[in-house]
């Protein structure tokens, strides 16, 4: 099964992609955190991306594309994967179908986790990341079991720079102009199913395994 997840930054489509992932034993594969374990590594790639994410604007296609089709290629992804924040844009989009086209294969679903932007705002000023193991959790709806301390591996969460207000901002906009047009990309392809992402966690879970199916 290859899914993607689309929505607007804070949507919440990390949280489920993992659950999504858990649930149909396949990989989940998030490009923010392959760009955040590059940062942490102090990687060339890592260096170039920061720049770019720290101003809330995306990180250009050539230095995203190439990444995540050679992702795609690896052995645990021959019965799928879900993929979380790529694409992104139109020519990532248009990317991925190419390289998946190459190998007789294509896209299953598309998931748009969809919430509207005051939402977001409030949502990801309360949101906390562990920078070591990229857990994510938020201190009303998924609070750590001990306050500021990471449940899986005891580090230290905190509000990402990319997830402060004015950046939150910024991000909002990047995704009306150039990730927005993709819902239309995919409508056009049938493969684009609609959730609705103000529902508690769970219920956006259960939408999405009706979609999925069992
Ligand atoms: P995320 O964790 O998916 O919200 O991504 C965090 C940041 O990483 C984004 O705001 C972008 O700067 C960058 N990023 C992640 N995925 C992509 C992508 N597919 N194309 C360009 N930039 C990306």
């Amino acid at each position: 099964m290859k899914i993607i997840m689309l929505g607007a930054p804070g949507a919440g489509k990390g949280t489920q992609a993992k659950q999504i992932a858990d649930k149909y034993s396949i990989p989940h594969i998030s490009t923010g955190d392959i760009f955040r374990a590059n940062i942490k590594n102090g990687t060339a790639l890592g260096e170039k991306a920061k720049q770019y994410m720290d101003q809330g604007l995306l990180v250009p296609d050539e230095l995203t594309c190439d990444l995540v089709m050679d992702r795609i290629q690896q052995d645990d992804c021959k019965n799928g994967f879900v993929l979380d924040g790529f694409p992104r844009t139109i020519p990532q989009a248009q990317a991925l179908d190419a390289a998946l086209e190459k190998i007789g294969q294509s896209l299953d679903y598309e998931i748009d986790v969809d919430v509207p932007d005051e939402n977001i705002v409030n949502r990801m000023s309360g949101r906390r990341a562990c920078l070591s193991c990229g857990a994510t959790y938020h201190v009303v709806s998924i609070p750590t079991k001990v306050e500021g301390i990471c449940d899986r591996c005891g580090s230290e969460v905190v509000l990402r720079d990319d997830d402060k207000p004015e950046t939150v901002q910024k991000r909002l906009t990047v995704y009306h102009e150039q990730t927005q047009p993709l819902i239309d990309y995919y409508k056009k392809q049938n493969i684009l199913k609609s959730v609705d992402g103000t529902q508690p966690m769970e219920a956006v879970f259960e939408a999405i395994t009706q979609i999925l199916g069992a």
